[in-house]
């Protein structure tokens, strides 16, 4: 009968029919909430889950075979940098590919601006996932102080940062990022950050912050953060947390106590961890003093990660010939010193470097804290694994293969937990009424395939993943539907 509509006609009947339900049956349901795995089938009706338990497909409803797989709620990557790239890449398939349904954007204190902008960017054009976006610290400061940037704020300055922060607040921002090893950021006293945490403070945000140091100086820097949390009354999301010099390597415990010393002062601390041991960053981070050309200071950074063998360029415009090579290789190759070539490298205009410098040790003492989280800090085109594998990652080897965690933990750490930290009523479980943003993956296959040659290769095991009920991929591609929404 539809089909002798005309086409306008029988867009307006497609228009008003709703979608049919989905119901998936005889899954492992792992909720969210660190609760054991029971089996169960799940109904979702337009974008919500409606029922949990034992039920009946009804006549019309779309079945989906779920027995010996496990559906979890969807992950929610509270790091990533995806920014700009939603915009032309709205499939997103490194992302949902893993598993990711809903992203923070705007981290490590440089954010988009204007929010507002942003978000009806967003909202116009959506992608396959949720997006939500913070206002970032060295944005709001380039924007008050221009070039004159190198140098503590002023007062006056400070108070205007603070008003635009609480614009980006008004406008739609959820917090408040900082990136102090950065250019812009380095330069912030404390002062600053907890004036203009207090301004995200009273819009109910949080203060995330790549902090001034995650190397030999660390344990100051981790302070500044918790103390800054502690001025200012605002909830602490401590960025990839991690030691990465060999002057603070298989001190986690002592980090631990220090977080855990924070909570019982009622400072809400949280933090987020990548599974790898290499960062990636530019060159220059790795001399933290900032001087570049300063033989003596380029060494202690190539010391600090273990020496050169540890460090690979991966982008070099002025030098592609480098790329994936280590700086101990190039500079055996050309019979100069890794200092020497440091030097060069940076005088010629800099490069990005992945630097193998954290511990397996470290790496799991933060893991397995009920109060980190998983999260990529990759995101759509940034040439890292952990684009494409981190949540894939901890499922195979850190839950599968090493048994450092539950599955079950290790669901909470990329759901229930993000969620509560970003207040999300509504995601990050599985129960009746909660948004049906899900994954469907085989607990016996899930694995990360990225590495930093291939860093875009997709993960395997992930059978399935819905965006507000809305498939996005399907077990082997994306489907092109973009139910993504902007969240504020
Ligand atoms: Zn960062």
């Amino acid at each position: 009968m539809i089909r002798c509509l005309p086409a306008v006609a029988m867009a307006a009947v497609l228009l008003l029919q709703p979608a049919p339900a989905i119901v998936i049956t005889g899954a492992r349901v792992v909720d969210g909430t660190g609760a054991s795995p029971r089996t169960a089938d799940v109904r979702i009706e337009a974008d919500r889950i409606v029922d949990v338990g034992k039920v009946m497909p009804r006549d019309g409803d779309i079945v989906v075979d779920a027995k010996g797989l496990v559906l979890a709620p969807g992950f929610i990557d509270i790091h990533n940098h995806s920014t700009g790239a939603l915009q032309s890449e709205p499939d997103a398939a490194t992302q949902v590919a893993q598993g990711i349904t809903t992203i923070v954007v705007g981290a490590d204190g440089s954010s988009p601006w204007p929010i507002a902008e942003y978000l009806a960017e967003r909202r116009k054009n959506p992608a396959a996932v949720n997006v939500l976006v913070m206002v970032g610290h060295a944005t709001v400061r380039r924007l008050v102080m221009g070039e004159d940037y190198k140098r503590p704020a002023n007062d006056a300055e400070i108070a205007r940062m603070a008003a635009l922060v609480e614009q980006g607040m008004n406008e739609g921002a959820i917090g408040l990022s900082s990136g102090l090893e950065y250019e812009t950021g380095s330069y912030s006293e404390t002062k600053e950050l907890v004036e203009i945490a207090k301004a995200a403070a009273r819009h109910g945000g949080f203060y995330m912050s790549h902090i001034r140091d995650e190397a030999d100086r660390a344990f100051e820097a981790f302070a500044e953060a918790i103390a800054i949390g502690e001025q200012a009354h605002i909830p602490v999301q401590i960025s990839h947390i991690k030691l990465g010099t060999v002057g603070v390597w298989r001190k986690s415990a002592a980090v631990v106590k220090m977080v855990e010393a924070a909570h019982k002062r009622g400072v809400d601390v949280t933090a987020d961890c990548y599974p790898y041991d290499a960062w990636h960053s530019t060159i220059a981070v790795l001399v933290p003093n900032k001087k570049y050309d300063d033989p003596a200071s380029v060494k202690k950074g190539l010391d600090d990660v273990g020496g050169a063998a540890n460090v690979m360029i991966d982008r070099d415009t002025a030098h592609p010939e480098y790329e994936f090579k280590t700086l101990e290789a190039i500079a055996n190759a050309q019979n100069i010193t890794p200092v020497d070539l440091f030097i060069q490298i940076v005088k010629d205009g800099g490069a990005s470097v992945v630097a193998t410098s954290m511990i397996e040790e470290d790496i799991r003492r933060f893991y397995t804290q009920p109060w980190v989280m998983v999260a990529s800090d990759g995101g759509i085109g940034l040439r890292h694994p952990r684009t494409a594998g981190t949540f894939p990652r901890v499922l195979g080897k850190f839950v599968r293969e090493q048994r450092w965690l539950s599955l079950p933990d290790a669901i909470r750490k990329m759901t229930d937990a993000p969620a509560a930290r970003l207040k999300l009523a509504d995601r990050g479980r599985i129960a009746p009424g909660m948004i049906a943003d899900l994954v469907l993956f085989d607990p016996a296959t899930i694995a990360d395939r990225a590495t930093f040659q291939e860093p875009f290769v997709l993960p395997m095991g992930m059978k399935g993943v819905w965006v507000g009920g809305i498939r996005v991929w399907d077990g082997s591609t994306t489907t092109g539907a973009h139910p993504g929404r902007s969240i504020r």
